[in-house]
């Protein structure tokens, strides 16, 4: 028997054909599940209540990969960037966002957590770190879930090191002394990638990070936010799952959206919509557009008009953020007042807006910029030892 498949991966009914298959009693998976999901071990050695025979088998059967943290940007209460490398060296990020009155849900969210979905992105939008040194590799499920389980992991062991400036909250028990408490109650899927590119696996993994036996997350807490793929926006309706969608629309008009999406030839505004017509008419009110506000490029009053009408079809609201500078690209973020000008005019249009006070900005929050970084780092690091 040889390794086949990450056991992060594994959905419920998968891990139980198995144990049937090795004739296991059914308590063993919840033992597994237990270990995995809820004390997040990282070994099978750990697992001390399963027979040495089961985990040696398992051991055999399954990979039990788990990221390595390479770097981690932010400090306690204010947005944290984890950097990791999976088990090929390639490297992804995620990004803890701290108790907020909440971007995309509830006001008493507690902790966001936005993970990526590919190892850089093939899209190429022109504003963004991630797509700049092209597309790898799409991730796996196991690595998009291990992306929760290893901020949780690394939560429980800062507390552990200093129980007493502990800022989260035990969802299980409200005490805050129980080592296994889940931290993160919100799921963005708005790190590097493109998600809808990586659809089966993704749909794997929030199925396994929604599952009450997994992480436990609420599908109308995790919000996916796609460049505009509309035959998979399409898919996406029909699950049965009730996700939020985000669209990155920052232009709404094609000549603008095509002058910095790529994907917007492809897939042009009367498309992208109609998909997104679709989602609502399935879903409810569950989209939000994203609009990052970019000088001189899509900031103009003449975007606002167009913005309101595609808003108020879809009965959206509209997120604008203002966009973070990535190093070697010539686009700026406006001024404040060009910000709070083009909010205005929307909210004055009857849009609901929000305009996103960047958290971490200067921590080079917007995903991708962290990586590219290291990797180019790295690089240099290379060349001067090679000199
Ligand atoms: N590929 C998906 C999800 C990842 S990008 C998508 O494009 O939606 C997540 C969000 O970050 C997108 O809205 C993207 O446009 C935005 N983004 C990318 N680079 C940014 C930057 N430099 N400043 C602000 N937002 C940025
Ligand atoms: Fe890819 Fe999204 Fe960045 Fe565009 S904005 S390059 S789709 S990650």
């Amino acid at each position: 028997m040889r390794v086949t498949c990450d056991i992060k991966s594994q959905t419920f009914e998968e891990l139980q054909t198995q144990f049937q298959a090795w004739e296991q009693p059914t308590y063993r998976e919840t033992q597994l599940l237990d270990w995995l999901y809820v004390r997040r071990v990282t070994n099978w050695d750990a697992m001390t209540n399963l027979p040495k025979a089961l985990r040696d088998r398992l051991r055999q059967h399954y990979s039990l990969n788990v990221p390595q943290l390479v770097r981690k940007q932010g400090s306690r209460d204010v947005t944290q960037k984890f950097l990791w490398q999976l088990s090929d060296g390639a490297l992804i990020e995620s990004v803890l966002i701290p108790a907020s009155p909440a971007l995309y849900g509830e006001p008493s969210d507690r902790h966001t957590l936005c993970v990526s979905t590919q190892v850089g992105c093939a899209y190429g939008c022109k504003f963004c770190a991630s797509g700049l040194e092209g597309w790898k590799r799409n991730l796996s499920a196991d690595e998009i879930v291990e992306q929760v389980l290893a901020v949780e992991r690394w939560h429980v062991a800062q507390r552990e090191a200093s129980p007493l400036a502990d800022g989260g909250v035990d969802s299980e028990s409200g005490s805050g002394a129980v080592p296994h408490s889940r931290l993160i109650n919100n799921l963005v899927i708005m790190g590097m990638g493109e998600p809808l590119a990586n659809y089966d696996h993704l749909m794997k993994a929030l199925g396994i990070l929604n599952a009450p036996w997994g992480g436990g997350i609420g599908a109308r807490k995790i919000t996916i936010s796609t460049s505009g793929l509309a035959p998979q926006i399409r898919k996406l309706a029909d699950e049965p799952l009730q996700f939020r969608l985000a669209v990155s629309l920052h232009g709404a008009t094609d000549e603008v959206r095509s002058r910095i999406m790529p994907v917007n030839r492809k897939y042009p505004l009367s498309e992208l919509s109609a998909a997104c017509e679709y989602y609502q008419s399935k879903k409810g009110r569950m989209i939000t557009f994203e609009y990052i506000l970019i000088a001189d490029v899509n900031d103009s009053l003449e975007q606002v008009k167009p913005l309101a009408e595609l808003a108020h079809r879809l009965n959206a609201k509209v997120n604008l953020i203002p966009y973070n500078k990535v190093e070697g690209l010539p686009w700026q973020r406006p001024s404040e007042m060009v910000q709070e000008r083009f909010a205005a005019a929307l909210s004055k249009l009857g849009v609901t807006t929000t305009l996103r006070r960047e958290k971490g900005h200067d921590i080079d929050a917007a995903c991708g910029q962290l990586r590219l970084k290291t990797e180019r780092d790295r690089l240099a690091g290379a060349a001067l030892a090679r000199d």
